[in-house]
């Protein structure tokens, strides 16, 4: 039944009785139907179970309802667990307990004590009990409290007062600690199951409430003698008690108690009903007590409970965190302020860097912004590239296929959209067949090459195949794609070189043909040359004839007598004008022939085989020196020259190189200085570069190029020579793959550089 339930219960009842009392008269002279009792319940502690509970108590109910009319009182027997909730529920209206549970119920649930009970033993009455510590008399090694110490022990139950929590209050007082110095502690009920175990031997030592020991004996169930009491001597003077066998002082005995709603009008007539009990009465008797007595006071028993921290006291000495707010708020509040200083600092420097980092996120945020508007307009910058390149560029993935192409790519190849070419192995596309028309094994293809190796490569003489399944020669390019050190494709540009690879085959032909005409020309100049030098012979040889005949002419004329008019006529012919003129005939056929002695020269240059092979230039040179040391002793002049690098050409049409180069140098000194002239070389890549340098009369810069052409001499007159020197020199080079040029400056000596390859793949330029 809920509280609710109850009180309205009650609140009815009492309504009925105040009623009753008021109207009991009128209902008596109306003759109304009588009141039913009011049910009143005694809970009482089955310490001994709850038949021995009734047996003991119903007695009291009986005797109580004899007197006191209008209620029905009745025995509610309650084990040790139902004491509090019976009275918490409010399902009694008197509880009789031991003490320790009564102190619980009196701070706990308000139940005030009316009566303290009057145990009997030998017909004497005892308000007050205690506990029993006792073990068997014949264990001698347990005397004192502190032998029990490493022993078995046995009680009731931990809420029986005397027998456990006044025991145990005492052992503690005696430096015993029940719970870590026994080896174990048991708890049986009934009681007299505790006094049988310590007898039997099952426990060491056993503690009950008095009188127990003493009624057990009486009943002939055991022996006093074979029991030992321990503490009896501490507590001799204890006079309530000195009859008895005991360990403990004194407690006031079971009291009874009226629960909190219970009226006091009702609980004055229930006291003064038990106070009128006496011992012969047939509820004394049955309850083994001699009657009641006014309360006692219960504070010994509060003491226990406190000091043990038991019963209502459990948390006693536990300071709740409200106390400890109450007793140290200053300091609380102290530590409140410098903690929300610290606090508030603490949130101060958090904003302050969380504003900086809103700053810094807001940068970035620019950055990014920024950096994303560059790279969109460095991604249309190359869109726009890509777009307008006329180059095809596509990209592969390092399977080969197109990641992406440019709309150039894709007209070259003949399609109509670049995303066609997406997706798609682009050398099985567009690069699965050579030139030849045999298959080109993907595993060769060049532009895979580029990621297979990490090297850039170009080819231009491949084909590439178009979507309608004509060919185009092609040159490409394939550059790797690098990403944190690893290739992930490729980038391969191209173009169509078709109109350049017929431009290639038509300058190829015109090549070939200009070839054929300069060997053509060669033949000429040497047929013309070589031909021409016999009916110049002969020209020669008759014009000296002629001048023989001349002069026999004139001795003859000078014998016989021809007039003086005609021998003056023809003297002067025969001895000046025809001499002179054959003269200038065969100066002129000298020159002719000199002329055609260096076109056969230029001829046989043209025409020689070249036999290349490496030539030591520092022995080279310094032979040609040795060769020429009279004209150098001449010149009064003087001729350095150090290590040369080593190159390849042909011996004997270098070595005329160098001569030449060397006999002009000297030719053209100045007299008026001291003549030096050096031969130097260096390396330079796949090629030696030499020097021959002097301190000549030099070149005028305009005619740095011109002193190379056939028969060209600056000043013929200053000195000997055909004007062919430097000609067959450049015709040399040229054959040679190699060069002359010339610094100089009028008056300022010149400076001839000859470069000659150094490996001997030569590239002959005709
Ligand atoms: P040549 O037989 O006249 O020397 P080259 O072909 O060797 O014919 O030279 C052509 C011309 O170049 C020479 O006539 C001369 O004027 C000029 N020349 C050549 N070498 C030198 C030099 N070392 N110093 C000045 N002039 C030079």
């Amino acid at each position: 039944m809920s509280n609710l339930w109850k009180t309205i219960v009650r609140f009815t009842s009492w309504i009925f009785l105040v009623f009753g009392v008021m109207f009991f008269p009128f209902v008596e002279f109306l003759g109304a139907q009588e009141t039913p009792p009011q049910a009143v319940r005694i809970g009482v502690l089955a310490k001994r179970g709850p038949q021995r509970a009734l047996e003991k108590w119903e007695p009291t109910a009986k005797y109580l309802n004899e007197r006191i009319s209008n209620y029905s009182f009745s025995i509610l027997p309650l084990s040790y667990d139902q004491i509090y909730s019976a009275v918490e529920k409010e399902d009694v209206e008197f509880i009789l307990a031991n003490s320790s549970f009564y102190v619980g119920l009196e701070m706990l649930y308000g139940a005030s004590r009316i009566l303290t009970l009057k145990n009997i033993h030998f017909g004497k009455g005892y308000k007050v009990y205690g506990g029993v510590i006792f073990t068997r008399a014949d264990r001698k090694d347990i005397r004192y409290y502190s032998d029990l110490k490493g022993k078995t022990f046995m009680t009731l139950d931990e809420q029986a007062f005397a027998s456990w929590p006044a025991v145990w209050f005492e052992l503690k007082e005696h430096g015993v600690d029940p719970y870590t110095d026994f080896t174990s502690l048991k708890f049986r009920s009934p009681m007299d199951a505790v006094v049988l175990a310590v007898r039997d031997g099952e426990v060491d030592a056993g503690s009950i409430r008095t009188d127990l020991l003493e009624r057990m004996a009486m009943e002939g169930s055991i022996r006093l003698e074979d029991f030992h009491v321990l503490g009896i001597k501490e507590h001799k003077e204890d006079i309530e008690l000195v009859p008895l066998l005991h360990s403990t002082p004194s407690y006031p005995e079971w009291p009874l108690a009226k629960t909190k709603n219970t009226p006091d009008v009702l609980a004055e007539k229930v006291a003064n009903a038990l106070l009128q009990m006496t011992p012969d009465s047939e509820a004394a008797k049955a309850a083994r007590i001699t009657g009641w007595t006014i309360p006692l006071n219960y504070q010994p028993v509060h003491e226990v409970l406190k000091k043990l921290r038991i019963g209502p006291y459990k948390d006693y000495g536990k300071v709740s965190p409200m106390e400890i707010v109450r007793q140290y708020w200053p300091w609380f509040l102290g530590i409140i302020v410098i903690l929300s200083s610290f606090l508030t600092a603490y949130l101060m420097k958090i904003n302050q860097r969380l504003q900086l980092a809103v700053v810094d996120q807001k940068n970035e945020i620019t950055m990014r912004k920024k950096a994303e508007k560059e790279q969109r307009e460095s991604e249309e910058n190359i869109r726009l590239l890509l777009e307008s390149t006329v180059e095809g560029i596509y990209g592969l993935d390092l399977d080969g296929n197109c990641t992406f192409a440019n709309p150039s790519c894709a007209k070259i190849l003949g399609y109509d959209e670049a995303n066609q070419l997406m997706g798609k192995n682009m050398h099985d596309l567009i690069h699965h067949t050579r030139n030849d028309g045999t298959p080109y094994p993907m595993e060769e293809c060049k532009i895979y090459q580029a990621f297979r190796e990490g090297k850039t490569t170009s080819v231009d003489d491949e084909v590439f195949w178009r979507a309608d399944g004509t060919s185009f020669p092609a040159e490409y390019w394939s550059h790797p794609m690098w990403k944190d050190g690893k290739t992930i494709g490729t980038v391969v540009t191209f173009v169509d070189i078709t109109g350049r690879k017929k431009a290639e085959e038509e300058l190829n032909a015109l090549n070939v043909e200009l070839i054929d005409k300069n060997e053509e020309l060669e033949q000429l100049i040497y047929v013309a040359s070589h031909d021409l030098r016999s009916p110049l012979v002969n020209v020669q040889g008759f014009t000296t004839e002629i001048g023989e005949l001349a002069k026999e002419l004139g001795l003859v004329l000078s014998k016989k007598e021809i007039s003086p008019k005609v021998i003056n006529k023809i003297a002067p012919i025969l001895e000046k004008e025809l001499p002179h003129s054959l003269n200038r005939v065969l100066l002129n056929v000298e020159k002719m022939d000199a002329l055609l002695n260096g076109l056969l020269r230029l001829s046989r240059v043209g025409r020689a085989e070249l036999n290349i092979i490496e030539l030591d230039m520092s022995k080279l040179v310094s032979n040609i020196i040795e060769a020429n040391k009279h004209q150098i002793q001449d010149k009064e002049a003087e001729v350095e020259t150090g290590n040369l690098p080593s190159c390849f050409g042909d011996e004997s049409q270098i070595d005329q190189v160098f001569s030449n180069l060397l006999d002009n140098a000297l030719k053209y000194l100045n007299p008026e200085r001291k003549g030096f002239i050096k031969i130097s070389g260096e390396r330079k890549g796949e090629e030696a570069v030499y020097c021959v340098e002097d301190n000549g009369i030099g070149i005028h810069e305009d005619h740095h190029n011109i002193v190379f052409e056939l028969f060209h001499r600056l000043d013929p007159k200053k000195s000997e020579g055909e004007g062919l020197g430097l000609t067959i020199i450049s015709r040399i080079l040229n054959k040679h793959g190699g060069k002359v040029w010339v610094e100089s400056k009028q008056d300022g000596g010149s400076k001839f550089f000859v470069s000659l390859p150094t490996i001997k793949s030569l590239k002959r330029r005709e």
